[in-house]
């Protein structure tokens, strides 16, 4: 089974940090924090794709009340029905490829800069 062509053009369209977001996670990182109405808003902020995810906590207790997340525009697969396992090997593998690519061309260019270097032997 392999993805449909509505995913298969969704993630050709995403760009490559997207990507890695889909894949191996967000790259959080604090945004901001707000107290209202008896509980906290915790925003933590994504560094490569900007989705925010907004935990709402108790300001007495703690107890978590909602989490939830704000996605940017195209970030999600609309009108897919949601992701088959195909769709989720789909990201992955390009994901792979991907960062496959980048670690090749880093490489390469190491050895270009240090033609006599014995590491590149
Ligand atoms: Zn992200």
């Amino acid at each position: 089974m392999s993805a449909s062509k509505e995913v298969i053009a969704w993630v050709e369209a995403l760009p490559a940090e997207w990507i890695k977001c889909r894949d191996d996670g967000h790259d959080w990182k604090d945004h901001s924090c707000h107290l209202y109405d008896g509980a906290y808003d915790v925003i933590r902020k994504c560094q490569r794709c900007t989705t925010e995810r907004i935990k709402v906590v108790h300001a007495r207790t703690g107890e978590r009340l909602a989490t939830y997340y704000a996605y940017p525009e195209g970030y999600t697969a609309s009108g897919t029905g949601g992701l088959t396992e195909a769709d989720r090997n789909l990201l992955r593998l390009t994901n792979v490829r991907q960062t496959s690519a980048t670690l090749a061309s880093v490489k390469d260019a190491s050895h270009r800069r240090r033609p006599g270097s014995q590491l590149a032997a």
